[in-house]
């Protein structure tokens, strides 16, 4: 029996705005345990909520930027459950009226594949606390801080096909919202994660199997893991006559497996309703309007201009529009250098990409500016230096010292393109290798190579390439 797997998945992005969705604490990361909540986050009784517009703002960035619906009345309501981190026994959420409704986004598979994958829905809504199951004497601590702090969550439609397709859009999504700079997109800290809704069906079958959901999933390669290893236990499951119980499981990562952790609650268990402490958000023409002009260009506009105006292929255009900081780099490497697009491609993506990962260092801290990257650009346009000895530049330059025209200078690199004395090294070598240039003469062509690398290295890699193949091929014929 050929099994087909259908993946739905709910993306946790967390907001990146200074203050909470519903009061005033900050939203810092990593400070001491329950210094950033207020008496609203700890859910005092008399206090009030109040909605920080700014939240708002992001939600719809988000939206527009997938062309979904903008709800022009959302609701926010209340979530029942009861769970240690969430002091109010209920969590603020949007049910039956969120902010996004629809859109979608396309994916780009590793094969260079497209495809479509339909939004469901986005909604505002705040995190909870956090258990601390640390060394607090066998029993855990309440870390509040994180209580209150916005999120969107991203509901796609069952889609997927594949874990595979699951990462990818789990990856598009994230390059969007760092792109909108709606989220900080850092998922070690948590501020970005994802649910994975996982069933299989027997290939054809147009109804889908019972659905397991896979909670809170920080890497993309856990998430395929995690997927994979689900996909395989349902299979195992229904194979072997059983079914499968629609349940919330957790992945481990240190055994690559995925466990029970409870029964999943229908939604009527949460007995949501409409929260009296908050008003409908309402949301006139103007207000959409602003924040559609505010819209950056989007990464696949951006791909779309990069292989259109700089003559990029789809490859080098999708990875230089990875983040708007490379993709801004790149561009102001290829006005500032006023020549050759392709050329700067291949140096944003392989030298300055290379030392950035050696460093592990962000495009932001990259230790070569886009303009000092340029000028040596400039010097291999201008054949004062050949690209094999641009490399050596670019390293000095990484190292700190200095400009490329001053390392150029100081090491005395500059490409000599002076004919007659390249001739004469020529000469040199030529004189110096009689055998080889019999047995050239001869016909053993391939010494040709031979001696391109003698008066290469005579030159100490400074002779222009072109012209010594040129004049080499002139003398050593006779
Ligand atoms: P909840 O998890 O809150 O109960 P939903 O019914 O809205 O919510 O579904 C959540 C996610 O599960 C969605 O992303 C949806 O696409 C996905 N999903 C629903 N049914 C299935 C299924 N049978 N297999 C895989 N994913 C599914
Ligand atoms: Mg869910």
């Amino acid at each position: 029996m050929e099994w087909e797997t259908v993946i739905g998945l709910e993306i946790h992005a967390q907001l990146n705005t200074s203050s909470k969705i519903f009061s005033a604490a900050a939203t810092a990361y990593g400070a001491e345990p329950n210094t950033q909540a207020c008496l609203v986050d700890l859910g005092y009784p008399g206090v009030l909520p109040v909605l920080n517009v700014e939240t708002v703002r992001k939600a719809v960035k988000f939206g527009l930027a997938v062309g979904a619906t903008i709800s022009r009345r959302s609701v926010f309501a209340r979530k029942n459950y009861f769970y240690p981190d969430l002091p109010k026994g209920y969590q603020i959420s949007q049910y039956e009226l969120p902010i996004v409704e629809g859109g979608e986004v396309e994916i780009v598979l590793e094969d260079g594949s497209r495809k479509r994958v339909g939004i469901t829905r986005a909604h505002l809504e705040e995190d909870a606390g956090k258990s601390l199951h640390e060394d607090f004497h066998g029993m855990s601590g309440i870390d509040l801080n994180r209580a209150g702090t916005p999120l969107v969550e991203i509901v796609s439609e069952p889609d997927m096909r594949s874990a595979r397709e699951a990462v990818a859009y789990m990856k598009t999504i994230h390059q969007l919202v760092r792109y909108l700079e709606i989220c900080d997109g850092n998922m070690q800290e948590g501020s970005f994660r994802c649910d994975a809704n996982v069933s299989v069906r027997p290939k054809g079958e147009h109804a889908f199997g019972t659905r397991a959901e896979l909670k809170n999933l920080n890497s993309f390669r856990f998430i395929e893991k995690a997927i994979n290893f689900e996909v395989e236990r349902q299979i195992d499951i229904i194979e072997s006559g059983g079914s499968v119980s629609q349940e919330t499981r957790l992945y481990d990562p240190n055994k690559d497996e995925t466990r029970p952790m409870r029964s999943k609650e229908e939604a009527n268990d949460y007995r949501y309703f409409p929260d009296p402490d908050l008003l409908p958000v309402v949301l006139d023409d103007a207000f959409l309007e602003q924040i559609a002009i505010g819209l950056p260009e989007l990464p696949a506009a951006k791909r779309q201009r990069f292989c259109a105006e700089y003559g990029l292929s789809e490859y080098d255009a999708d990875v230089l529009t990875t983040s708007r900081e490379l993709a801004d780099y790149f561009e102001r490497v290829v006005a500032s250098s006023g020549g050759d697009p392709k050329l700067a491609a291949n140096w944003v993506m392989g030298e300055l990409s290379g030392a950035l990962n050696k460093a592990g260092l962000d495009i932001g801290a990259s230790r070569v500016s886009s303009a000092a990257l340029a000028d040596l650009l400039r010097r291999i346009a201008d054949n004062t230096i050949s690209g094999k000895i641009a490399k050596e530049v670019f390293e000095a330059m990484w190292e700190g010292e200095g400009a490329a025209d001053d390392i150029i200078a100081a090491r005395g690199l500059t490409q000599i393109t002076d004919s007659s004395a390249i001739e004469q090294i020529i000469d040199e070598v030529m004189t110096r290798f009689p055998d080889q240039l019999g047995q050239f003469r001869d016909g053993k062509d391939k010494l040709f190579g031979f001696f391109v690398g003698q008066v290469m290295k005579a030159t100490s890699g400074k002779a222009n390439p072109a012209q010594v193949n040129e004049l080499l091929r002139r003398k050593l014929a006779g």
